[in-house]
């Protein structure tokens, strides 16, 4: 039974075989690779984007999927998510993909070695295929991305979107620059920087991130147009330097990156929400089908 709970799961080599089958996919579509499987999507947090990937991912590969809306569930009724994730499991899936608040919950259900655990985001640490569909992305651009530089900008100390990202794209080769307030500054040994302008002319790669709203006990900025002033990515900042431009979503408009650069060909958002389908057919495909 194979799990992804974070890219530190994965070897190279499976972490090729991710990126080559995703580019494949993205090709040509493939057949019901999946047509007896049947998967179900637990979400303790909102989403919209990495929900619905996971399920046209699911899909497009002739899984079928059911989804169990917690906030509708007997989670509510004193039931513990470990019992409720045995019950989920007697109904015998092949798979569960979970989304949740706390960052041990993924790897705690996968123990439990009932049925293959997909974590779609755990707290603030790790969003695996997040993290892989980014690095797609940034691979489709550039080819090799040995040595390229990415900062990654933001609300990193909430972010398991940084998090994950740091961990893969540096075992990639790739080089780290963190940029935030100190307020949203983690404690790493990657190089820091307070403000954008600093590396503006030595990046490849800038990931914007959303303040995590949801995991600040307190407001931690009164006004988020101060804070936009330094860190929202716009035209003025980038001028013509040939600077690609992620996010993982929701963008908070003209806080995160501007309504320019939005349409701008340079930032690649939607291309990170399509490769994010052929990414997780790709996962799917390795834990099903190829282990
Ligand atoms: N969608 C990403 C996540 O689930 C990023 C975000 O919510 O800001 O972490």
């Amino acid at each position: 039974m194979q799990h992804l709970v974070d890219t530190t799961n994965l070897n190279r080599l499976q972490i090729d075989y991710i990126l080559n089958d995703a580019k494949e996919f993205k090709i040509k579509k493939p057949i019901a690779l999946l047509r007896d499987k049947l998967l179900i999507t637990l979400f303790f947090e909102s989403s919209t984007r990495t929900r619905s990937s996971f399920e046209v991912a699911a899909k497009r590969l002739g899984a079928s999927v059911v989804h169990l809306d917690p906030s509708r569930s007997s989670t509510n009724k004193g039931e513990t998510l470990e019992d409720t994730f045995a019950n989920l499991c007697a109904m015998e899936p092949d798979g569960v993909i979970i989304r949740h608040e706390e960052n041990t919950i993924p790897q705690q259900l996968a123990q439990m070695q009932l049925t293959s655990v997909i974590n779609a985001g755990a707290g603030n640490d790790t969003h695996p295929t997040q993290a892989l569909l980014d690095l797609f992305t940034i691979k489709e651009h550039f080819g090799d991305i040995k040595g390229k530089k990415i900062a990654i900008v933001g609300d990193i100390i909430s972010s398991r979107v940084a998090h994950s990202n740091i961990r893969l794209l540096e075992r990639m080769g790739m080089e780290i620059t963190l940029v935030a307030p100190p307020s949203f500054m983690p404690q790493s040994n990657l190089p820091q920087v307070e403000n954008l302008e600093e590396i503006i002319d030595k990046i490849d790669v800038i990931m914007s991130l959303r303040a995590q709203l949801e995991r600040h006990a307190t407001p931690v900025f009164e006004n988020y147009d101060e804070y936009a002033k330094k860190y929202c990515i716009t035209t003025e900042l980038l001028g013509d330097r040939d600077i690609l431009v992620l996010h993982p979503g929701p963008v908070m408009r003209n806080i995160d990156i501007s309504d320019a650069i939005l349409d701008d060909k340079r930032c690649k958002v939607l291309e990170q929400v399509q490769n994010g389908v052929y990414i997780r057919m790709a996962v799917l495909k390795l834990l099903f089908l190829d282990s």
